[in-house]
Formats: C-alpha cells, structure tokens, sequence
C-alpha cells in the first residue's frame, strides 16, 4: 500500500460537538479498554510482566462489539485498546476498531511492546511490517504507540526482555511511513530514560525519603535534563516523527497518602485494577524526585518542539511541579476518570473511572450513561497522563464558558501558566493532534522551535 491509499482519515481535533460538550462543563469522553493483560516482555515496572503468576483474561469480540456500539451511541469520542500486549489479539482489535470508527468513535488507538519488531533479520521482515501497516490502516487507527523506555537500546531490550527489538524500529519505521502511518515513541519514564552517563552510570540513585535534606535538587533536574535530550535524540535518529511520555506510576502497598512511603501520591496497589504499576526504584520517585524530574522535562520540550511531535503539555508539567515542588498553588484541573474518562478491565469486560480506583466498579458500559454522572471532578490522586493531561489542556476551554471571570483572572495573575496553556494549544494544532496518520509538517513545527538555552 503506498502513502496515499484510502484508509480512514484522522478527525478535525475539536469538532462542533466537541464545543457543545465543553460548553456543557464536559470533555470528549474516551475509554481505556484493556483488551488483554496477557504480555510477552518482562518490564521490571510492570505487575503484567511475563512469569508473573496470575490468572490472565482476554475479551471477546462478540462482548466488546455491542459494548463500543454503546459507546458510540453515548457520545466516547475515542478508544484505546491497550493489554498487556495489545498486538497478540491483532485478529480481534481491528475488526473491532474499524466497527468502532464506522459508529462514529473518530479516535481509535493502539500500540505494542514492539514484539513484532524483534526479528528483523528475517527475510520477510519488511512485508510482515508492511502488512502490519495495512492492516491498522484498513482498521481505522488514528494513533500507535511503539515502547521505547531508554535512550540505550541494551538497556532497554534488557528491560523488556525483547533483544534486538530496537534495530528492528530503526528498520520497521521507514516502512510505515511509506504507508502513511505515523508511530509515535511511548517512553514510560523511569531512572534509565537517559541511558548511561559519561561515567557509566545508567541512572541516579534513589532518593532516601527519610533523609531529605540531602536531596540536591539542582543535580537531580540536571541529570534529567540531560536524560531527556538524549532520548528526544535518540528517538529521532530512530526515525520517530512522535514522542509521548508516560509519567510514573509507582504503586504503593500502603493506601495512597497514608504509612510510610515515598511518593504519597503512589496508586495503591490493592485498589488497581490496571496493573501496569509497581514499587520497584526503576519507576519509584519520591515527591521531592518528581518535582525536580517534571522541571527538567518541562525545560526540554521546547528545544524539540520544532523537530519532534511531542503530545506531553507543558501546562500539565508545570501543573505537576507545583503539585510537587514548593508548594505553590497550582489551580490544576482535577482528572475527568469516572466523569468523561474510563477504563475498561479485561477479567470482566467492566468500567471504573481509572485503571486505579478498582473499589468503584461501574459495571458494563452498556447499563452506563455517562451524560448521567453528576459528580464533579475532584481527584488528582496520581499522575496518569492519559487521563490527567487532556483533563489540564481542556480545562481553560471549559471555563470560557462557564467561569469566563474566573479564568480571566487568572490568566491575569499567573502568566507563566497562561503563556504555556496557549502555547500548549497552537502547539497542538501545529502537530495535527500528534495523528498517526497525518505527516508532520516541518515548516508548522518550526515556529516552536527554541534553542537550547546557554547555562
Ligand atoms: S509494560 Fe507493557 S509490555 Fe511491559 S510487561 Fe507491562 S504490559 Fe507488557
Ligand atoms: S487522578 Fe485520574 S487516573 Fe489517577 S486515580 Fe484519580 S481518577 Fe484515576
């Protein structure tokens, strides 16, 4: 298939209902469905690593169909199919996507561990790719994510448990773009993010949080600022046009906020229902960690933002850093899990406002009607990007239209917030959404290009 084949094309970013929802106090809906917790890497920060012993579950086609119909039918403007390993039920997820596209779901996503990836040396690598392109294409998908967690391939196959995956990218990309297929990198942000040092350290130590005071903020942020140029690097020597980040999610045994942990604002591992968490130190950063980690990206972003299409909000960064630094108000928008957002579990097939709050089970989509949920929005209980940064970028645009005062006053009062929101916005625009099947449009990208500032 070649670039301009007919597939689906991606959806204007905001559309007229769109407006008519956020004028009603309501974001585009989207559901997370776990399709899977099956997987085949061995991602020390992940509790659905392979070997890991538990009763694994799959959905089934004929469950999920009626329940995406219902979705349609109430307004979801997008879908992720996520696993475990999304791509071991390819079969199921595409004829599944191309239904949800066809009932009006204008976003549909997926993505893989890379697996397929891994044998690039065989001679029908390319075909196979080529193949794989087609058919997410013919399916409808507008987005897919390859995981790449480090700015060293070793480090990262050694991780995942998936050598040579990373060669494999390298080969695989030029192959989809010429399909007219856009993957975007997803970096799940952890101490190698930015491979080895000069020294050969691959990441800091972690922080002791029983001993503040000797935490050198200054030193930590800089080892990240350094980390983060070298993935942004590296990801685009890969040939990625796209980048995400995953932002830690770190589960404590203690229930979040109580005991005796190190990042109060760790999930609880009794309460997920998504296990793509653990306590390990390889993603566990204390608060003090965390306020330095999100300055360094915050700073970094813009020296790519010409080059890279890089969905991460600055405006959600910096909502972040003050949740975890100084204790500046941040006026942050709470998560829209459980309001517009949901996630979906493979063992039942039901709905929860996140992957992390398990005690509040909604039951099927299809009993559900989310125009019905009056509760306000309140919890900002982690750090989940898929649902906290659209909940921070469509914030202001609801208050247009329902606290315009409120808004004025402060994009008045705090202008450092009010230049990153709008730039957070054209910047938005300028990358189609971040679409995988839009090509970047390097001349558009160019404006927000910004120098490395000199130390
Ligand atoms: S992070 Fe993803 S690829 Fe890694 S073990 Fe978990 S589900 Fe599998
Ligand atoms: S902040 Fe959002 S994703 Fe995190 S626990 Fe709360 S509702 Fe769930």
């Amino acid at each position: 298939m070649t670039a301009h084949a007919s597939h689906p094309k991606s959806p204007r970013p905001v559309s007229l209902s769109d407006l008519g929802r956020l004028a009603r106090g309501r974001i585009p809906g989207q559901v997370v469905i776990q399709y899977t917790d099956r997987c085949n890497a061995s991602c020390v920060q992940c509790g659905m690593r392979t070997g890991n012993r538990f009763t694994r579950s799959t959905l089934r086609p004929d469950f999920l169909a009626p329940q995406i119909e219902a979705m349609a039918a109430r307004g979801v403007a997008a879908i992720s199919f996520t696993g475990g390993e999304p791509l071991l039920c390819l079969e199921d997820i595409a004829p599944l996507a191309r239904r949800a596209r066809e009932a009006g779901i204008r976003y549909v996503r997926t993505g893989t561990n890379g697996f397929y990836f891994r044998d690039h040396e065989r001679l029908d690598f390319a075909a196979r790719v080529a193949q794989l392109a087609d058919t997410l294409l013919a399916s409808g998908f507008n987005a897919f994510w390859i995981s790449l967690d480090s700015a060293e391939a070793d480090l990262h196959e050694a991780n995942r448990g998936l050598p040579g995956v990373v060669e494999g990218i390298r080969k695989a990309l030029p192959i989809f773009h010429a399909h007219g297929l856009y993957p975007a990198a997803n970096l799940g942000i952890n101490r190698t993010t930015g491979g080895r040092t000069t020294d050969g350290d691959d990441a800091p130590p972690p922080h002791d949080p029983h001993r503040p005071d000797s935490f050198d903020a200054a030193a930590f942020t800089g080892f990240f600022r350094e980390a983060f140029r070298r993935f942004y690097a590296f990801v685009e020597s890969l040939g990625f046009t796209t980048v995400n980040a995953c932002y830690p999610m770190s589960a404590e045994e203690s229930p979040p906020g109580g005991g005796d942990v190190a990042d109060e604002s760790a999930v609880s591992a009794h309460e997920a229902v998504y296990a793509a968490t653990s306590a390990d130190d390889f993603i566990r950063f204390s608060r003090q960690e965390k306020a330095a980690l999100f300055a360094a990206l915050f700073e970094v972003i813009p020296e790519f933002r010409g080059r890279l299409r890089i969905f991460t909000p600055r405006s959600s960064l910096l909502a972040l850093m003050r949740r975890y630094g100084d204790g500046t108000p941040n006026g942050h928008y709470p998560c829209r899990g459980g309001i517009d957002f949901f996630f979906m579990d493979a063992a039942r097939g039901h709905i929860f406002p996140c992957g992390y709050r398990g005690g509040e089970d909604m039951g099927l989509f299809s009993n559900f009607d989310p125009a019905r949920v009056t509760t306000k929005p309140f919890c900002d209980r982690c750090d989940w990007e898929c649902f906290r940064d659209p909940s921070e970028l469509f914030g202001p645009v609801m208050d247009v239209f329902s606290r315009p005062l409120s808004l004025a006053k402060r994009f008045f009062s705090d202008a450092a917030y009010r230049r990153t929101w709008i730039e957070d916005m054209r910047y938005a625009l300028a990358c189609d959404g971040c679409s995988a099947v839009i090509p970047p449009r390097p001349a558009k990208l160019a404006h927000f290009a910004r120098p490395r500032p000199s130390v």
